[in-house]
């Protein structure tokens, strides 16, 4: 650190990134990526035109792909705002819109406190139930800027749509930032209340459902008047923040629902499997409808589980210190990387 940095920034841990080893021989189910290559229609679509329009300026609103997007969610394209990530999503939301301060559960995605700590917003961490589950009655009438991560990050735990709309309609005063990051892995969106409530943003990404982590593509759905806040964040920041290849790839994915279901439909099967095997091997799991199990076993602590793991060519992830200690992040892979993990964890716990 030089003495040029912020005060405010001296003491503040920047967000920890999943490992992303050099060496391709790992088994990655570290970071949520899936293990299915994007679309083919998507990529069969870049071509030298498109890489040679790179000498420009991308389309700062992303015209098609918002469009893709508001006609695949039949909405309207001033409900949409895209973004590089939706981490860029979630950093504007820090950015402009936590003027009384924010709240969030104490085990969730590490970015909102970073974010926080960045843009100097007061936060409350709410600690979740004993069951890792979400206590509606916390976030009633809070009168701060609520983000939750739906299923929750780290957890994968489902809250129903009932009480996301309770949390909505308590909150008038304040935005209600919904990161849907997992939703496509067996929940329901809360982007059929957008028109229902002027304080919802919902927001989505590219990077795990549809297999574009690399691409950097996010995106917020709200009302007409809360998406022109996030532009007003985005057009003071990187108004040409998604760039042109990324645009047609996203807008391309969002078209092909079949093969979208497909890899869906694999990583809910692979889900189930792996939670039904990993509690036959004795662990503990949480219902995820994510993609991705934290697993706990009572005899190897998640420390010891990660190295093993490591060791022999499997990375998982773990969030050490807190109430998720002793669990490891298991990214639902193919049926073989699962198939491998699985031969690896018997060999551990053995
Ligand atoms: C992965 C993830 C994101 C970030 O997604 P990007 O679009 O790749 O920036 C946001 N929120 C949660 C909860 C995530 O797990």
């Amino acid at each position: 650190m030089s003495r040029y940095i912020l005060e405010r920034l001296e003491k503040f841990e920047p967000y920890t990134v999943g490992e992303q080893p050099k060496d391709n021989g790992y088994i990655k189910l570290n970071t949520n990526e899936s293990p299915y290559f994007p679309s083919e229609y998507a990529v069969g679509a870049i071509n030298e035109t498109l890489l040679k329009n790179l000498r420009l300026y991308s389309d700062p609103e992303s015209s098609e792909l918002v469009k893709a997007i508001a006609d695949y969610y039949e909405i309207k394209t001033q409900n949409v705002m895209t973004a590089n990530g939706s981490d860029e999503i979630l950093a504007f939301a820090f950015a402009g819109l936590c003027g009384e301060g924010a709240v969030f559960p104490d085990v969730t995605y590490g970015f909102y406190k970073v974010f926080a700590g960045l843009f100097g917003v007061a936060f409350d961490e709410i600690p979740l139930k004993e069951d890792f589950t979400v206590n509606t009655d916390d976030y009633l009438n809070v009168g701060k800027t609520v983000v939750l991560a739906n299923p929750n990050a780290q957890t994968g735990i489902y809250l129903p749509l009932t009480e996301i709309e309770k949390i909505v309609k308590s909150n008038p005063s304040s935005p209600v930032v919904i990161d849907e990051a997992y939703v496509d892995f067996g929940g329901e969106s809360a982007v059929s209340l957008i028109g229902k409530y002027g304080n919802l943003a919902v927001v989505r990404t590219f990077s795990k459902s549809r297999s574009l982590a690399g691409a950097r593509v996010g995106f917020v759905m709200a009302d007409e008047r809360l998406i022109d806040d996030f532009k007003r964040v985005k057009y003071s920041f990187n108004p040409y923040n998604v760039n042109g290849v990324s645009a047609l790839l996203a807008a391309n994915a969002i078209k092909d629902e079949q093969y979208f279901k497909s890899c869906t439909d694999k990583i809910i099967s692979t889900r189930g499997r792996l939670i039904s095997e990993l509690e036959l091997l004795g662990f503990k799991t949480l219902p995820s409808l994510a993609n991705f199990v934290l697993a706990e076993h009572s005899e190897t602590d998640g420390k010891t589980l990660y190295e093993k793991l490591k060791e022999r060519g499997i990375l998982v992830r773990r969030f050490g210190g807190g109430r998720i200690n002793n669990f490891v992040r298991i990214t639902v892979g193919s049926e073989e990387q699962i198939d491998a993990l699985l031969k690896a964890v018997k060999e551990i716990i053995k």
